[in-house]
């Protein structure tokens, strides 16, 4: 079967000719013994980029969390978070694993939460007490459909954190298309955190790679628990090309893919049984994230749409039983968003 539209998640995407050139051309050393050029130019450029005094290549967007949380907090911390986060959802339990902390969930529309929620939740100063440490932000919202936080409401959210004694986190993993989406910069919508983590392996289109980036003792701890977790890479030069030629060629062409899913999600709320889940039927596709909600008379759940869409080449994500996730990527083209909507017009027509 020849696969036209890959959409389960923008990390499927593979290194182009001319990224790939960029790696076999890259100067190497040992990174673990501070010595690979090609890491060094990575951190300080991403560093800039995201307004912090230093940064920390990683081999995950799973690793670069993990890692500023333990950096963050010790063992008994609390840490507030949305229920819907990554690091609530999808990291294997790392805080509770890796850095021995309770996460204590909000709840609110798009995975978002506000300063009161911060506030209700931050624990009175008691020996009784886990003692409330990091508030976590995520921006895009990935469960919340790709949304976008309005940057008063985490002026608001870190100011609240940094007056009750906390620090704060940005999961950024796809910060990049918060700020095509918005126009704002980087180190605008990382300013208010005292971290931030961001994937170059989503919509940037390398094949691996995060970083995070703060203060200088704050990165220094990160990279200590990096190489207790396991993540010290050597000629990881190879790799931080590859993350390098992404910053500097593959962020403005994510507003294609913004384009491309608010067609895609348009289209198939169309399609009859279809609709996109309530928050972005409200708001719109707002990046490159799309979720459609799959009516219960139709006779087709959610598994079994993606079953008979990959039939025709088209792989989308069931992520409920009722709900599909699809996402653009630099991998897919107009034809691709065009294939995906007489994939599902066939399916459900
Ligand atoms: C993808 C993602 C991560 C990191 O995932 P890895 O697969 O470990 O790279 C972290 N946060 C969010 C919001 C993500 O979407």
């Amino acid at each position: 079967m020849v696969i036209t539209a890959d959409l389960r998640s923008d990390t499927v995407t593979r290194p182009t000719p001319a990224m790939r050139e960029a790696m076999m051309a890259a100067e190497l050393g040992d990174d673990v013994l501070g010595d690979d050029p090609t890491v060094r130019a990575l951190e300080a450029r991403f560093a800039r980029e995201v307004g912090k005094a230093a940064a920390c290549f990683v081999p995950s967007g799973t690793m670069a969390n993990q890692a500023a949380i333990r950096a963050h907090t010790e063992p008994g911390d609390e840490i507030i978070a949305h229920e819907d986060s990554h690091i609530v959802q999808y990291e294997g339990g790392g805080p509770a694993a890796l850095s021995g902390c309770l996460v204590r969930v909000l709840r609110g529309e798009r995975g978002q939460f506000d300063e009161g929620d911060v506030e209700r939740a931050v624990r009175a100063v008691n020996d009784h007490f886990p003692v409330s440490k990091l508030v976590v932000v995520e921006n895009t919202q990935n469960r919340g459909g790709g949304a976008v936080w309005a940057q008063g409401r985490v002026e608001a959210v870190c100011a609240t954190a940094k007056a009750r004694g906390m620090k704060c986190h940005l999961d950024g993993a796809r910060l990049w298309n918060a700020s095509v989406a918005t126009g704002a910069p980087m180190r605008t919508l990382a300013g208010p955190f005292d971290s931030v983590s961001c994937c170059f392996s989503k919509g940037l289109g390398a094949p691996v790679g995060s970083a995070v980036a703060g203060s200088e003792a704050f990165i220094a701890r990160v990279r200590r628990f990096r190489k207790q977790f396991g993540g010290g890479m050597r000629q990881s030069g190879l790799l931080a090309a590859a993350a390098l030629f992404a910053m500097e060629h593959h962020v403005a062409r994510l507003a294609d893919d913004h384009a491309r899913a608010a067609r895609l999600g348009a289209e198939l709320s169309r399609v009859g049984g279809v609709s996109l889940d309530p928050a972005q039927a409200a708001r719109g596709v707002e990046t490159n994230i799309v979720y459609i909600d799959l009516a219960p008379g139709l006779g087709v759940d959610a598994p079994a749409l993606c079953e008979r869409l990959a039939v025709r080449g088209v792989l989308m994500l069931p992520t409920g039983a009722r709900r599909v996730r699809a996402v653009t990527h630099l991998d897919v083209d107009d034809r691709g968003i065009d294939a995906a909507i007489d994939a599902v017009r066939s399916v459900l027509g």
